[in-house]
């Protein structure tokens, strides 16, 4: 799997700490940085097909991704 769009992230000017938050505020500070990425789709798909769990990915929390990827099943099963 291509893993070069890492090296763009915004979040390598960050602490790999503000990406794995532990409350509600920690992930939207994550989200607002996430947003302003430019590799943030790339990084929203590297999370969804890896199932990775923790974290903001893509301008995504955890709670959202799970979403997403259900989202993904139903549609697919339809
Ligand atoms: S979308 Fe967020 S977590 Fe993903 S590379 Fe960009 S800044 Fe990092």
């Amino acid at each position: 799997m291509d893993t070069k769009w890492m090296a763009d992230g915004r979040c390598n000017e960050e602490s790999s700490d503000v990406f794995f938050p532990s409350d509600g505020v920690g992930v939207e500070i994550a989200k607002r940085i996430c947003a302003e990425c430019a590799v943030s789709e790339r990084c929203l798909d590297y999370a969804l097909n890896l199932r990775i769990d923790h974290g903001v990915w893509g301008g995504c929390s955890e709670r959202q991704r799970r979403r997403l990827l259900r989202a993904r099943r139903i549609s697919s099963a339809a």
